[in-house]
């Protein structure tokens, strides 16, 4: 495979989360233990803190999540959630945004369509930034938080076998979690139609490539399952596929699997699943609050 080594490894992530390649094991092991912490705790150690949350593109869980856990922690937010109210329709550039928002806060949640665009922000940014997904790129506090909920799910990430399911081309959150679990002893399975399979950087030797979750899903323990990203398609492709999980492959699936999706879901997984004690995929929304409360404490110098 080829390593993918970028400047920014060079940059603490407590200054900016901008990849998963930044955080070493012990890093995750440290930000696991908080989110534990934080789960039980009621102190609010960002009193008097902000943070920004500035989308570029559309969100719900990400932005109310970072909003949630700030709160929680004693802290405010400022809501961008709609660029198209702020200058940004004026045809403001995101350096000046960025530029703008450093003077009124302590931190900014940044969500962009550009693959560059938290490297960018980092570069004028005199606050710490968090990337809440760039492009195609990465989605880096997704993957800790999918990772976390593999933890918390299975009590324990060695010894995994890990199947990710839909369009892994496309998909930032898949791009993440795989660098993030290279860290494990997990065994990767990758599940998608031609059209949209991992790009080759990202696989490594004694991974496996199906066309079909049948023939993958027997041994798996975490399924992680993703929609096709519309809206990063090039042009009208046409898939045919069907990537749906159903009760059928739950019969062959363990016992013991968790079922897994950054969401939204859109087909993915039919509703009716949803009362299989195995989908986990609302529990994964929790516990990403927790992550995030641990991210921004560590990030904010909360005491
Ligand atoms: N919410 C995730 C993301 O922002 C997954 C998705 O949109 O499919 O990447």
């Amino acid at each position: 495979m080829d390593t993918i080594v970028a400047d920014y490894v060079e940059i603490p992530w407590q200054r900016a989360v901008i990849s998963v390649d930044q955080f070493t094991k012990p890093d995750i092991t440290e930000i696991f233990s908080s989110a534990d912490r934080l789960s039980v705790s009621r102190t609010t150690p960002l009193g008097g803190k902000t943070i920004a949350n500035l989308f570029y593109e559309p969100s719900t869980r990400t932005s109310s999540s970072f909003h949630a856990a700030m709160t929680k922690l004693g802290g405010n937010v400022i809501p961008i959630n709609e660029v198209k109210y702020s200058s940004v329709s004026k045809g403001e550039t995101l350096e000046d945004t960025i530029r703008t928002l450093e003077c009124y806060t302590d931190g900014i949640v940044l969500r962009h369509y550009d693959d560059d665009a938290t490297e960018r922000a980092v570069s004028v940014s005199s606050v710490p930034i968090i990337n809440a997904g760039n492009g195609a790129g990465e989605h880096p506090t997704q993957a800790l938080l999918d990772l976390y909920t593999i933890q918390r799910e299975q009590g324990q990430i060695d010894g995994l076998t890990v199947t990710l399911m839909g369009d892994l081309k496309y998909g930032r959150t898949v791009h993440s979690l795989t660098k993030l679990l290279r860290q494990f002893d997990v065994r990767l399975q990758f599940v998608a139609p031609d059209e949209l399979r991992l790009p080759r950087t990202y696989l490594q030797e004694g991974d496996t490539e199906h066309s079909n979750l049948r023939t993958a899903i027997a041994h798996t323990n975490i399924l992680y399952v993703t929609r096709v990203q519309k809206e990063r398609l090039p042009g009208a492709i046409d898939i045919d596929c069907d990537y749906a999980v159903t009760s059928e492959h739950m019969e062959r699936a363990r016992d013991d699997m968790a079922l897994l999706h950054p969401l939204p879901r859109v087909g993915e997984i039919p509703s009716y699943l949803d009362s299989d004690p195995r989908s986990a995929y609302f529990r994964q929304m929790k516990y990403g609050m927790y992550v995030r409360m641990a991210l921004l404490v560590a990030m904010l110098g909360g005491a």
